[in-house]
């Protein structure tokens, strides 16, 4: 057990509410619906999470949000997420969630949507939950754009922070989402993109040329091309890395040839998340745990890595310096 890396208060910025929630949450949704017969018992359902590569993975998301039926089913998972984030020691963290995904389960209205997922977060006072509209590339920009301007009426009253586009990467270039990007930035969305995960530099050249993202979720892929990395490091774009996620997926083959040593040691500001521990059975502490193993991280480096992800943040300016404050206990700490 790494008790510093389990005491150390922690920050997110990049994760998935409908793979945030615990297994037993999602167990009891699926018994909500009557069973799936190729789940009979928990180890089924764990089993069921381990992926060949991308493609499996996205399969089998679809699959469980099949068990995500009605808006009551958001308002328990969000308060499931907001428990395991307390669990792990995370202070705050930007959650997406992703509206196109069931809309065709029946779920048309985002904002009632939205609604549930904050009600459910607020039932949880230790930790603080911003929202991210992940507007899914698979169901193209104009959908994209009819959820901003519905969720634009209620980002302030529900938190709702800013967008990213998930989804098929290796299927869907962000550059058709430039419009969409630039109405979110009207309204007063901040900007994120996947890109550079299942997809190599050319999608993250994308998304900072066309959508002008102010972050860039994943960009493990990055060092595949040494003048994009070295724009990044020069115009420090945040990265939104997510090793054991990638591990998972097969986009990186082993921890110790994760990308994230060589972009921190070029001096990219990049951050460490879990992206789906849901379906990874992964948290904050093994990822950072396995850096510290795999690739040299110190705790003073983790600390800058959370230093990082705060700074990083959408987060008001208050809640940034009351971190800041709380890690600077732990500063002096071997
Ligand atoms: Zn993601």
């Amino acid at each position: 057990m790494d008790i510093f890396i389990q005491k150390l208060p922690k920050v997110e910025i990049h994760l998935h509410l409908e793979a945030a929630f615990s297994l037993e949450t999602l167990w009891d949704l699926i018994q909500k619906y009557g069973g799936d017969h190729e789940v009979m018992d928990m180890n089924n359902l764990r089993e069921k999470f381990i992926f060949k590569d991308f493609p499996h993975f996205i399969k089998n998301w679809v699959w469980k949000n099949n068990y995500l039926r009605e808006y009551e089913d958001f308002e328990i998972i969000a308060k499931s997420a907001a428990e395991e984030l307390v669990r792990q020691n995370i202070f705050y963290a930007e959650m997406s969630f992703t509206p196109g995904d069931f809309s065709r389960n029946g779920l048309t209205n985002a904002c009632l949507l939205a609604e549930k997922i904050r009600k459910g977060l607020n039932k949880v006072k230790e930790t603080n939950v911003q929202l991210i509209v992940d507007l899914c590339r698979d169901y193209g920009p104009d959908e994209g754009k009819h959820y901003l301007y519905e969720l634009a009426e209620v980002k302030e009253s529900l938190g709702i922070v800013g967008i990213t586009i998930g989804g098929s990467e290796h299927e869907f270039p962000p550059e058709p989402y430039a419009e969409v990007y630039k109405l979110a930035r009207e309204l007063g969305f901040k900007c994120s993109a996947h890109a550079g995960e299942a997809s190599g530099p050319k999608s993250i050249w994308g998304a900072i040329e066309s959508l002008k993202v102010d972050r860039i979720g994943h960009g493990v892929r990055s060092t595949e091309d040494p003048k994009l990395v070295d724009y990044i490091v020069e115009k420090k774009i945040p990265l939104e890395l997510c090793p054991i996620s990638n591990i998972k997926t097969n986009v990186i083959s082993d921890m110790s040839k994760h990308s994230i040593r060589i972009l921190y040691d070029r001096g990219a500001v990049v951050t460490v998340n879990t992206d789906d521990p849901l379906m990874f059975n992964n948290s904050m502490y093994d990822d950072l745990t396995e850096i510290k193993q795999h690739l040299g991280f110190s705790n003073s480096d983790i600390i800058q890595l959370m230093k990082n992800a705060i700074n990083s943040s959408w987060a008001t300016e208050s809640v940034k310096r009351e971190y800041v404050k709380r890690l600077s206990l732990y500063d002096d700490l071997p």
